[in-house]
């Protein structure tokens, strides 16, 4: 809620404007590039989300990478593109926008080498060296030849030319994450030439300085020319580490960009969840930077708390604060320290759901920003909202995400909201799943949503208070939420078996639901994961942390297969693997027994008896509709929401409950409840012609 405080003295530091080249930032807030799942595909959603994040108060905003020739083409991911003249339109509407609240745009060129398959150029990919794409596709890439690298010089001075013309204040050479060919050419395995471009670091690092030096020289006269590098990959001495080439690489090009803008490798490394780390744990690596350089530095770490960015600068470990993540859980976070409005932060959980959005092809999406990719389509601004249609009264049954989102902001409509939860915690879910190994900080969606609510006078939430069909009646409210949740079914109905799993009567089933009530089993346990999220996975390590003799058991090939998405998968099963589990994957459960389970190969259908005491099902989960029924039955209107309705991620509940607080009052009809980008018809009729 917007309160008339002044900023905090301690935090002028964060709002010194800073020299970038020839540019300057208003502030010390930089919002680095990132992926969105929208790009060139949805160009008006990713401009008006970027033009919101300025608003919010960063004084960078940058685009996710671009390509720069059909070459080094990411298809299908929805990046960016600047092949040629026909991607500026698109461009300059994002930085007009950004302009608009006086920040810096900025555009972060690459070309993916070895890390595009070009699937829709259909081009050979180019890499220092013969070398497979990096994504598993029967594609290899060929060895660049000397023609090939002063094309891609070129390509990248043309690149930055016309970013420069689009209006950029920012141009980016990348050399991060291992995603770009001016890395790959750095890298001492992917790197086995033996010209003047191998071998040594020398070597291996001048077509980085080349395309460095050319850019400055192209446009370097009105852009910043930022620095995007990976200081470790955390590979060891094949790699960059921050102790080794890593910080040669530093010493060698220190004052050639305006800026450095420092990380680590890979992206699971740069961007992993808080499950598997905390905030602020790039610091290690990167702080070395500001030693050796002049200019001005770039850092990330998931940053959201003032006081850690204030240390980070008297430190001397950055100049800017980096952000993705909390920019895109929060994009008025720097609007929010300025204001004085620190307990009002949207803190960003780790929880990765944003990055899984790229890696599907959606547009982005926050478990804690409702309104991330919904600027442009659904006009859904992440601090306005319209005031209430009418003078009436919601009760809202249920006090998790769903609940608490849609409370929050029907609050912020001005309406009356009462919230009565059943239990004697809010949160929902989510208040049992923070308890979980490493997934504290997705807490923080139950007690952002708390704190808010509670400084609306107009919102009541009431705990301890089951809600039926009659007390729900006496209330009389003008409109009735139910934000009710789901359970884990424990007949082992789900994906891999639709009907359940044939169980004999002594058998002993557990589920997520009796582990959070406390309920520990003794003996060995198999863990049925047919969910492939985070859930059986950590059960698992709870499981294993206890003591117990884990067997886990799912139809995928990998363990909690849908987190590669979250760029989690690896860290998981290593974790399991490490903690002892054992692991039988492809396979589903074909009964459930006193003592043991059989396990069905999903090849071969052979089956493995598995010793157990206790079965564990984490397979799908069950709306209970008891009350809805009730109410139904008594005449009661009421509107089923997020887990209740359709049991999904926790994002999706947040989601839900922020678009029926939007929604409330509207009648949409038929509607498509948003607007649509539609692929325009090319103007150029083409006809094979007649040979
Ligand atoms: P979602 O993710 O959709 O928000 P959750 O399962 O996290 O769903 O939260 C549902 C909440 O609703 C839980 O806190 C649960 O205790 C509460 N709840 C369920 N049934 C009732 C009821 N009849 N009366 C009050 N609260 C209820
Ligand atoms: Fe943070 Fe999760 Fe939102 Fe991504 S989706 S910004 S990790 S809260």
């Amino acid at each position: 809620m917007p309160r008339d405080t002044a900023r905090d003295p301690r935090y002028d530091i964060l709002f010194e404007p800073m020299k970038i080249g020839p540019v300057t930032a208003r502030n010390r807030f930089y919002q680095v590039p990132h992926c969105n799942g929208m790009g060139r595909n949805y160009p008006s959603s990713m401009a008006e989300m970027r033009r919101i994040k300025a608003e919010g108060g960063w004084a960078v905003v940058n685009t996710e990478e671009a390509e720069i020739h059909p070459s080094g083409d990411h298809s299908p991911w929805n990046g960016g593109r600047i092949w040629d003249d026909r991607d500026v339109p698109y461009l300059a509407r994002m930085v007009e926008g950004i302009h608009e609240h006086d920040s810096l745009a900025g555009i972060q060129l690459n070309h993916a080498g070895l890390m595009a398959s070009n699937r829709f150029s259909r081009l050979p990919p180019m890499a220092p060296s013969h070398q497979p794409v990096s994504d598993n596709d029967p594609v290899q890439a060929r060895a660049m030849d000397k023609q090939d690298i002063r094309n891609l010089r070129r390509w990248y001075v043309n690149g930055a030319k016309r970013a420069r013309d689009a209006g950029f204040d920012i141009i980016y050479v990348y050399a991060g994450h291992r995603l770009t060919t001016l890395s790959h050419f750095l890298s001492r395995d992917w790197n086995q030439r033996s010209d003047e471009y191998g071998g040594s670091l020398e070597n291996r690092i001048r077509l980085l300085r080349e395309v460095m030096e050319e850019t400055k020289e192209a446009v370097g006269g009105t852009c910043g020319i930022a620095f995007r590098f990976s200081v470790d990959e955390l590979r060891g001495a094949l790699g960059m580490q921050s102790g080794g080439e890593g910080r040669d690489v530093v010493e060698m090009l220190a004052e050639i960009p305006d800026l450095w803008d420092v990380n680590i490798a890979d992206w699971e490394n740069d961007s992993a969840t808080s499950r598997f780390k905390q905030t602020g744990y790039q610091d290690e690596y990167v702080s070395f930077v500001k030693s050796i350089t002049t200019k001005p530095v770039v850092g990330v770490g998931r940053y959201t708390s003032p006081d850690q960015m204030v240390s980070l600068i008297k430190n001397g470990h950055l100049d800017f604060i980096g952000a993705a993540r909390p920019s895109i859980a929060d994009p008025f976070l720097p609007k929010k320290i300025e204001e004085g409005r620190i307990e009002d932060i949207r803190e960003c959980i780790g929880c990765n759901i944003c990055v899984a959005s790229d890696s599907t092809f959606q547009p982005l999406r926050c478990t804690q920003n409702p309104t991330m990719g919904e600027e442009w389509r659904s006009g859904w601004h992440p601090e306005r909202i319209a005031p209430r249609a009418a003078d009436e009264s919601v009760l809202i049954i249920g006090a998790g995400p769903a609940g608490l989102e849609a409370a929050r902001a029907l609050g912020q409509r001005g309406y009356g909201v009462t919230v009565a939860e059943q239990s004697d915690r809010i949160g929902g879910r989510v208040a049992d799943e923070r308890a979980l190994p490493g997934l504290a900080e997705w807490g923080r969606v139950a007690d952002y949503r708390e704190y808010q609510i509670s400084q609306m006078p107009n919102v009541n939430l009431y705990l301890n208070s089951p809600m039926s069909a009659e007390t729900v009646a006496e209330f009389e409210a003008d409109h009735i939420v139910l934000a009710t949740g789901a359970t884990w079914d424990r007949t082992g109905r789900g994906r891999a078996n639709p009907l359940g799993i044939e169980t004999a009567g002594g058998a002993s089933v557990f589920t997520p639901d009796d582990i959070f009530k406390g309920m520990i089993p003794e003996g060995p346990v198999v863990i049925f994961d047919d969910d492939h999220f985070y859930m059986g996975g950590s059960i698992a390590e709870k499981l294993l942390e206890a003591g117990l003799y884990v067997t886990f058991v799912t139809p995928s090939a990998t363990v909690s297969a849908w987190t590669g998405y979250t760029l989690e998968q690896h860290k998981i099963q290593a974790k399991l693997m490490e903690m002892g589990a054992r692991m039988v994957l492809s396979h589903n459960i074909a009964q459930i027994n006193e003592g043991h389970v059989i396990a069905e190969c999903g090849y071969t259908g052979t089956e493995t008896k598995i010793d157990c005491a206790h079965t564990l099902l984490v397979t799908m989960r069950q709306p209970d509709d008891t009350l809805a029924d009730a109410l139904a039955a008594a005449g009661i209107s009421a509107t089923k929401i997020g887990d209740a309705l359709a049991p999904s991620t926790i994002a999706a509940a947040v989601h839900a409950g922020h678009r029926y607080a939007r929604d409330l009052g509207l009648d949409r009809g038929d509607d498509v409840p948003f607007e649509r980008e539609l692929i325009e018809l090319s103007h150029t009729k083409r006809h094979i012609p007649e040979l």
